[in-house]
């Protein structure tokens, strides 16, 4: 059996987890808050390097609580990207540093197809097409050939920044996505909003201003705009979702990342699916949102096919793509 330890640091959440073939161990984490505003690189990155002992000491007691130690460790995995500079190299340095003094391999896992895999595992879904939507990604994903081909994409910034950027305008703090759904709970008219699918892909920017728009200028209510935002954006993600669904003739559908955790997009998604006949997938949430739990598990199936990751190979990458992995765990 292999036992691999997973560190995830690739925007405001550190978490470091340890997995075996059979299950989940254990994990511990600690949540950069910004005071005021967005994610800034450098500030997280200062959480990071002063919380990863403490958070590796955790997730290491924790181990050893259920009958693991240090010496049971096959491997190190890291997020190498994509994400913010500063946050990787720090979380990067620590990998090489265990890896180096504990003598066992260095995976560098793709943190989008973490993600994917661990949504996959924890659901029980085969061939899946994934909509994976994240703070900084909004991206849907199909295996075939060896790869995960990204069948369409946000053209500018990620649905999650999108929202966050929304909720920063209406003076809610970081994340806003919990608190615009919220909002949007109780908002009835839907207002005008930008609708911008370009073949597959996907623009959000166009639609924070808009929002923004419909509050100063044409005085609409807060929760009918959180309304419209939401039903506006997530009818763009789950177009583009059903048209790859049909293109490749799959059955399946992952939800993944942390905007995931959103239940009308789940219920839209849900409902595409149902129209289908397809099965909607959707693990626990907090395996959505960014966790060391799916770094560990995406290292332990590279691991398993050879793929570990030399020293010298291992610097990060902030814009790491998840079709730049030749997929070795998959047929
Ligand atoms: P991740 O980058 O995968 O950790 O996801 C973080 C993003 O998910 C942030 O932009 C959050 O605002 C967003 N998010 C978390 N929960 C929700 C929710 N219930 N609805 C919409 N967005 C959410
Ligand atoms: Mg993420």
């Amino acid at each position: 059996m292999s036992l691999i330890l997973g560190l995830e640091g690739t925007a405001w959440n550190l978490s470091a987890a340890v997995v075996s073939e059979e299950k989940a161990i254990c994990e511990a984490e600690s949540t950069y808050k910004p005071s005021q505003g967005g994610i800034h690189p450098r500030e997280a990155a200062q959480h990071h390097a002063s919380e990863l002992k403490d958070v590796v000491s955790r997730t290491v007691s924790g181990a050893e609580a259920e009958g693991y130690s240090l010496k049971d460790l096959d491997a190190v995995a890291f997020s190498q990207g994509p994400g913010m500079g500063p946050c990787l190299r720090t979380v990067a340095t620590a990998a090489r540093t265990l890896s180096i003094a504990l003598k066992i391999p260095l995976i560098g896992v793709n943190h989008c197809l973490a993600h994917i895999e661990i949504g996959r595992w924890r659901c029980g879904a085969e061939d899946p097409v994934v909509l994976y939507v994240s703070g900084a990604n909004s991206q849907v994903l199909v295996y075939y050939s060896g790869k995960y081909r990204i069948l369409g994409e946000t053209l500018d910034i990620g649905i999650g920044n999108a929202l966050d950027k929304f909720a920063r305008h209406l003076g809610l703090s970081h994340p806003g996505g919990p608190k615009i759904e919220a909002l949007a709970s109780q908002g009835t008219k839907y207002v005008y909003m930008p609708y911008v699918v370009k073949g597959m892909d996907m623009s959000f920017s166009g639609l924070s201003t808009a929002a923004k728009d419909a509050l100063t200028v044409h005085k609409h209510k807060t929760e009918d705009v959180c309304y419209s935002f939401q039903e506006t954006a997530f009818a763009m993600l789950t177009e583009i979702t059903e048209r790859a669904m049909a293109h490749r003739g799959k059955t399946e559908m992952l939800l993944a990342g942390g905007v995931g955790a959103n239940r009308r997009l789940q219920q839209m998604l849900q409902t595409m699916c149902q129209d289908r006949g397809a099965r909607f997938f959707v693990p626990e949430t907090k395996y959505l949102g960014d966790n060391g739990t799916m770094i560990a598990y995406l290292g332990l199936l590279m691991l398993k096919t050879g793929n570990t990751t030399p020293i010298e190979n291992s610097m990060v990458n902030p814009n790491f793509r998840a079709d730049d992995v030749e997929v070795t765990w998959r047929d």
